[in-house]
């Protein structure tokens, strides 16, 4: 049978398929393949029963996520806040990056709205991204956010990501208040004062599959390239055609389109001092990750 993991707990992995959910193991050739199945998973297994099923097959994956261990991502809502702590152009870029180099697309959602004496830097930001292509969602309204969110989750599976502090979870639980509940059951279940067993679970939400668990808050770029960094800022992309050098690093090149639209006001200049710093730190990384590859 096909269908799709959307809970992994205590070495089950739940799979929905034929609209019933089926409890697996994993057969002991995965653990020889060194294949862990993830949550989002579409798998081949076979079962004669709810309770007692073999997962056989992985297909392949369209991308995976370490936190959330989650596969086959399509939305990575990311939470940003506004004050407290304060807004960085640069944490969005990095989030932004992570995302467009894993395919996964990126929605914009400035938290802490209120805690601002007006909408200035809000719309700061909407104005950089939206001119992008990027879906910004700054709203203090709960039900237009939801509204907003609950479009994009038709797509497929969603992840919230963001830094720490930025209101994930909080968020998380106003939009869709039956997490609260599921985590309220499995506390209750396990008694009190004991810790939730952590694992990761696709909700269905809004016609979508929603990650119960928030994911990472702190981005490094090991996996990315130097050379592939300019195909994950989707305004380089598009100015690149006009680049004298077919390819053009938008660094110390002649008659750099990038650089041209920088300076003319057209690329914001936070993009492109974000671009020149993460190439850095991409280079600087570099042996040390190779050292360890040893
Ligand atoms: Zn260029």
């Amino acid at each position: 049978m096909k269908g799709q993991i959307r809970k992994a707990l205590s070495g089950f992995y739940y799979i929905e398929a034929e609209g019933q959910t089926w409890q697996t193991r994993a057969r002991g050739n995965f653990r020889n393949r060194k294949i862990t199945p993830l949550v989002g998973d579409q798998v081949i297994f076979e079962s004669s029963n709810l309770t007692d099923g073999y997962l056989l097959e992985i297909q392949p994956r369209k991308n995976e996520l370490v936190r959330p261990p989650v596969a086959n991502v399509d939305i990575g809502v990311i939470v940003i806040s506004l004050i407290e702590p304060a807004f960085s152009y640069n944490l969005l870029d990095r989030f932004l990056v992570t995302l467009e180099d894993k395919e996964i697309e990126p929605v914009i959602y400035l938290s802490k709205l209120d805690l601002l004496p007006d909408n200035q830097l809000a719309e700061e930001i909407r104005t950089t991204y939206e001119q992008i292509g990027y879906t910004v969602i700054a709203t203090q309204d709960i039900d237009d956010a939801r509204r907003q969110l609950f479009r994009l989750f038709a797509e497929g599976v969603t992840v919230f990501m963001g830094q720490s502090g930025a209101g994930k979870s909080t968020l998380l639980n106003k939009l869709v208040p039956e997490l609260e509940l599921a985590t309220g059951e499995i506390s209750e279940s396990l008694g009190r004062g004991k810790h939730t067993t952590r694992h990761v679970e696709l909700l269905p939400v809004a016609g979508g599959l929603v990650a119960d668990t928030p994911g990472f808050s702190s981005i490094d770029f090991l996996e990315i390239e130097a050379g592939q960094l300019r195909h994950l800022f989707p305004e380089f992309v598009r100015a690149s055609v006009h680049c004298k050098f077919r390819e053009c690093m938008h660094l110390k090149e002649p008659e750099c389109e990038v650089k041209r639209q920088v300076a003319a006001g057209e690329i914001a200049e936070s993009r492109y001092a974000d671009y020149q710093q993460f190439i850095e730190e991409i280079e600087k990384r570099r042996p040390v990750y190779r050292k360890k590859n040893k």
